[in-house]
């Protein structure tokens, strides 16, 4: 909403944040911008900007390497988001955790809302919390509601890990972190999780530590 004068400042920021090329630095847990809502996107960027904001995001998400990335994780605060999950996983692991290979997409104002009472629980981390993963139990499907990058509308059921990449990237967007919903006791490093906490789903580590699963 407003002028374009109200939206300079906001264009001029993404303009110098591109202005150096490549992946974009990633803001961490402890930043405000990541604890406040984003803005609906409305044209506040320019056509030919919005497309090298959005191509930003994605160099800077398959850099990291990650599955989601939502614009305040680089200190932009619009309801922008891109996923992408190539899913190199064993085939023990997609079948548990429904992580199936999912294209490239670009969010804008993405919503989502559970689409059944279904809960899944698995290990997930963020870009913005370096180093931890923990267990998040969220819907195993949602609907999610967005336009895509030419405006177009969206409106489709998302299961298994797309949904949870999916609700993750939207939670960005009201100021959410995964660790809001996460079960405390299942905090993990990576190499924890990687030296103990690997299995398809996550019943051991409950076990061990001590959380509750759905
Ligand atoms: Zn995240």
């Amino acid at each position: 909403m407003g002028t374009p004068s109200d939206h300079a400042p906001l264009a001029e920021r993404v303009e110098e944040l591109l202005a150096a090329g490549g992946p974009l630095a990633i803001v961490a847990a402890g930043d405000p911008v990541l604890r406040r809502p984003a803005e609906p996107y409305d044209g506040q960027l320019d056509p030919a900007l919005f497309a090298r904001f959005v191509e930003a995001l994605r160099v800077t998400m398959r850099a990291a390497p990650g599955v989601g990335l939502a614009a305040p994780q680089v200190g932009v605060e619009l309801r922008i988001a891109v996923i992408e999950d190539p899913a190199p996983v064993p085939e023990e692991v997609r079948l548990a955790r429904g992580r199936v290979p999912q294209p490239f997409r670009v969010l804008v104002n993405p919503s989502c809302e559970p689409a059944g009472d279904a809960r899944a629980a698995f290990f997930e981390g963020c870009l913005s919390v370096p180093g931890y993963q923990a267990v998040v139990a969220r819907a195993a499907r949602v609907r999610l509601t967005a336009r895509d990058e030419h405006g177009r509308a969206l409106d489709e059921v998302f299961t298994g890990w797309p949904a949870r990449i999916v609700q993750h990237e939207t939670d960005h967007l009201d100021g959410v972190l995964y660790l809001d919903r996460a079960e405390p006791r299942s905090l993990s490093s990576n190499q924890a999780a990687a030296e103990r906490w690997a299995q398809p789903t996550p019943e051991a580590a409950a076990r061990a530590l001590g959380f509750p699963l759905p």
